[in-house]
């Protein structure tokens, strides 16, 4: 029944599901640990023969009910919540990936995903190659080298707000024998279920709308189980052969279709720790509940402030899929038809202290780092969250240093667009 129950019923139905007595609205457990009979059952649980509770860090009933809500928006069989959307895209690559391993993400990736896949896994010994989406694909497949294992990218990138052609990488990472991992942070299984296209796993920032309030940072992953691991079993070893760790586990063949996310809880979870806590993952429940009426708004004021920023002279250029002018525009009707999302990229005419004195001179709107929550709100890359990059990987990233990204809000669209205006007649 509830795999035929459409998006917006999922948003405020799935997941906790309770038993006679029990608390309608999802409970927060605030327990690090769970009470059993006796030592029998307990070890059962440590050897993976059975599943129930025992300790927080490896799974919680709250984050679960919560992490299940996910799953079945993506249309996926399984998923985890992780502490912050860092952490899932680390876990959801080297959940695959290990020392002497490689792998490929788009150059327009966020930028605590750039430096993570760039600097900070490189430190680990696995190497990735960043590659412009916009080449051809003999240019991108000469990137796969026989210890290549995924191929990462962002169905709509942050700040650029390019959209990613799926069904294509799709194609290529199977092409190659490795599974398609897509972020799709922005643009929410709302407005685009990455499975629907060939991707293999999905990861998410909660953070941003999913949680909606700027309350809670946290993250996700999502498997969509239709990746044949045993087919290319000597490019994963990690789940096609036995884990010390459990008594020479085969995860393929215990778990079949949730090898992997079973791998990345009793591994991953086991030993690095990043999880959510309850508490959060109730707050990303109550945002979740709305997250498909919000959408439809972020989408809607987002095109009207799209449309007035292309016609007004100060602006030197916007990137929005939702424009007819668009470069992206074809590709966001294939993949994002019910709207992308409500942050914007756009340059205004002039210097640099034009695009600050613009963003000083905002009223409603604030400065701020966070993007995709109810407020709308402003950064300039460039001078904040991407001041670690380089002139030259700036560029190489495909932000130029004038790009000033809008994330529009549920507000009224005309105070959103008056704002505005009236911050560019002070430049
Ligand atoms: C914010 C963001 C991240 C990082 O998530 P945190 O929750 O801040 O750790 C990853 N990917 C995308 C697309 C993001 O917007």
């Amino acid at each position: 029944m509830e795999d035929k129950l459409k998006r917006e019923s999922l948003c405020v139905q799935a997941g906790w599901k309770p038993k006679k007595g029990e608390p309608r609205v999802l409970p927060i457990y605030q327990s690090t640990t769970f009470k059993y009979d006796n030592s029998e059952q307990m070890a059962r649980l440590f050897d993976l023969e059975e599943s129930g509770y025992f300790y927080t860090r490896l799974q919680n009933p709250t984050n679960d009910a919560v992490a299940e809500k996910i799953a079945q928006l993506e249309g996926g069989v399984g998923a985890m919540l992780t502490s912050s959307g860092q952490a899932a895209n680390f876990y959801a690559v080297f959940n695959i990936c290990q020392a002497g391993d490689h792998f490929i993400a788009t150059d327009t990736i966020y930028g605590g995903t750039f430096n993570l896949f760039g600097v900070t896994m490189k430190k680990l010994g696995i190497e990735c190659t960043f590659i412009d989406p916009d080449w051809d694909d003999d240019k991108i497949e000469a990137a796969f080298r026989p210890n290549t294992k995924c191929v990462f990218g962002e169905t709509i990138s942050n700040p650029g707000v390019n959209v990613f052609d799926i069904e294509r990488f799709a194609r290529m990472a199977h092409k190659h024998g490795v599974p398609l991992i897509v972020d799709n942070t922005f643009a929410t299984p709302i407005n685009c279920r990455p499975f629907e296209w060939g991707a293999d796993i999905v990861t998410h920032s909660t953070t941003k709308y999913m949680d909606g309030h700027a309350s809670a940072v946290g993250g996700a992953i999502v498997d969509s189980g239709n990746f044949d691991w045993d087919a290319h079993a000597d490019k994963f070893p990690g789940l096609c052969q036995p884990d010390e760790s459990y008594h020479g586990l085969v995860y393929t063949k215990a778990f079949g279709k949730m090898a992997y996310m079973t791998k990345a809880t009793a591994q991953l979870m086991r030993d690095l720790g990043s999880i959510q806590s309850p508490m959060n993952a109730f707050l990303l429940n109550l945002g979740l509940e709305t997250l498909h009426l919000r959408m439809k708004q972020h989408c809607a004021n987002a095109q009207k402030v799209a449309e007035f920023l292309e016609q007004d002279n100060r602006v030197a250029w916007i990137n929005y899929c939702g424009l007819k002018s668009n470069k992206y525009y074809g590709l966001g009707q294939k993949y994002l038809p019910d709207g992308s999302c409500g942050v914007i990229a756009f340059g205004l005419k002039g210097s640099r202290d034009e695009a600050i004195k613009f963003m000083d001179s905002l009223k409603m709107i604030c400065i701020v780092t966070h993007v995709a929550d109810a407020r709308t709100c402003v950064l300039h890359p460039a001078s904040h969250t991407h001041r670690q990059l380089s002139e030259e990987q700036l560029r190489q990233a495909g932000i130029a240093p004038d790009l000033i990204r809008l994330s529009v809000g549920i507000e009224n669209a005309d105070d959103i667009i008056d704002d505005i205006k009236q911050a560019l007649d002070r430049i």
